[in-house]
């Protein structure tokens, strides 16, 4: 076995990843081919599928190159746990090992037959176990600019960046439904809500496969049946699916009126609608979403009305109206194979209520009267998410009531995301060429002349 000198008895994989990204083993490397590989920036801790560290920067022989790094105790482990057949892993640029074997020379190859550049890590000689606590992502350069601003100028900042975001939907809905047809993006914007991070594709898939002008043409029952077998929720075998009467009843309707359609409207299994089930709560399964989105259908004059013809106090008319929607099946149930939940649960729950506002109704409203704003302002937060969370780190570090004070509402989290899609996303300079500090320093004395600083094309990077 040749080694890259691992100390035999304490290494554990985990380990090995927090002192890479802890930048014990440094940051100059050279490959197994003999490139030089310098780090530029580690990345973020994925804590969801895929490779271990996502955005990270390198330069191979001086050439830049962005994407995820693979953290493994061995080389052999890139293939051992399937990563060689994951299309998750293509966008990685390097793998790091500590071990590989002595006699055989073992590539790294991703999905798509991309060369993973590979590294061999040095000789470790630090203290053994690991660090008690992991951060996701570091304080960014930002960090001292920011925490030495007054709540109102960052507030100010936060509303600016939200108000660019909600400007940036708005224009997607408009080329959409310019596209298509205004019931179609509505449509289409609600069921990618529907389907939340990991499945917002295929729901946008789903979406333009049934068009609605056709489903809102056919009876109930059968738009139903027409969505979930188009989404390959359907098979022969649904049969055997079923946990309870109520289940094989309603798997029984949806089969009897698919088999009558499916001729005409099935595509071929290479075109199959890929789901994902993993990192999912059972209440966001893809087949409970679809039936949030079957009982939306049946309120489609509502929504189409808000979309067009917003009321006053949008938030709390919609919340209202959101209790109503019901299905007999998925009221109960968390997909077509579960069983029943003893007590009846939402269809639509706070947060997806409020990204259904924030995503979808709100980008559209504004468009037509853009004094809903302050509406938009109080639309309370959202769970977060890896980016959010990752965003609060780098800009506010451990400051937890600032974390707090600037993620209460939904437009905070937004301005939030932005900010961190627009210059953390960008940079692969480790902070050190991203202008967002500097900006900052302009911001302030701007919000301290205006007040409240509406931005134009470009958003925050153009002020
Ligand atoms: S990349 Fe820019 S915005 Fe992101 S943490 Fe670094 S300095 Fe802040």
């Amino acid at each position: 076995m040749a080694s890259g000198g691992r100390p035999d008895d304490v290494l554990d994989e985990l380990e090995v990843q927090a002192r890479w990204f802890g930048g014990e083993y440094g940051r100059e490397f050279k490959g197994t081919e003999g490139e030089r590989i310098e780090v530029v920036q580690f990345g973020h801790w994925n804590r969801g599928a895929g490779p271990d560290f996502t955005e990270a920067a390198l330069r191979v022989n001086g050439e830049l190159r962005r994407g995820s790094v693979e953290v493994d105790l061995d080389v052999r482990n890139w293939d051992r746990h399937g990563h060689a057949s994951n299309p998750a892993f293509n966008g990685t640029v390097l793998h790091v090992f500590a071990d590989l074997p002595a006699s055989k020379r073992v590539f790294t190859r991703t999905e798509a037959n991309g060369h993973v550049v590979q590294l061999l890590l040095p000789q470790y000689s630090g203290l053994h176990g690991p660090p008690d606590f992991l951060p996701e992502a570091f304080p960014g350069r930002c960090l001292a600019p920011l925490a030495r601003m007054q709540v109102d100028e960052v507030e100010s900042l936060l509303l600016a960046a939200a108000q660019y975001r909600l400007r940036r939907k708005g224009e997607r809905l408009q080329v959409m439904s310019g596209a298509t047809s205004a019931e179609q993006a509505l449509f289409q914007a609600l069921a990618e809500a529907l389907g939340f991070r990991h499945n917002k594709t295929a729901m946008a898939v789903l979406a333009q496969r049934c068009p609605v002008r056709e489903l809102l043409a056919m009876e109930a029952p059968l738009r139903e049946a027409r969505l979930f077998g188009a989404a390959g929720f359907l098979d022969a075998s649904i049969g055997s699916m079923a946990r309870t009467a109520e289940a094989r009843d309603y798997l029984r309707e949806l089969w009897d009126h698919w088999w009558r359609i499916r001729p005409d409207v099935e595509t071929s299994p290479h075109r199959a609608i890929h789901w994902r089930h993993d990192g999912t709560r059972p209440l966001n399964h893809p087949q409970r979403r679809l039936g949030a989105l079957v009982s939306l259908l049946g309120h489609w004059d509502d929504l189409r009305e808000w979309w067009e013809k917003p009321v006053n106090n949008f938030p709390k008319v919609v919340n209202k109206w959101s209790k109503s929607l019901s299905h007999p099946y998925w009221n109960r149930h968390y997909s077509l194979a579960s069983e029943a939940t003893p007590k009846p649960f939402r269809l639509l729950g706070k947060d997806r209520l409020r990204d259904i506002l924030g995503n979808v109704i709100f980008p559209g409203a504004i468009r037509v009267s853009p004094d809903r704003w302050d509406d938009y302002t109080r639309l309370g937060r959202v769970d977060s998410n890896q980016k959010l969370r990752r965003a609060v780190m780098r800009l506010f570090g451990s400051d937890r009531e600032r974390q707090k004070l600037f993620t209460r509402y939904y437009h905070q989290q937004q301005g939030l995301l932005q900010i961190y899609e627009d210059f953390c996303l960008e940079d692969a300079s480790d902070c050190r060429s991203c202008p967002f500090p500097e900006q900052l320093l302009q911001w302030k004395k701007v919000a301290q002349s205006d007040g409240f600083v509406p931005i134009g094309e470009g958003g925050l990077k153009n002020v």
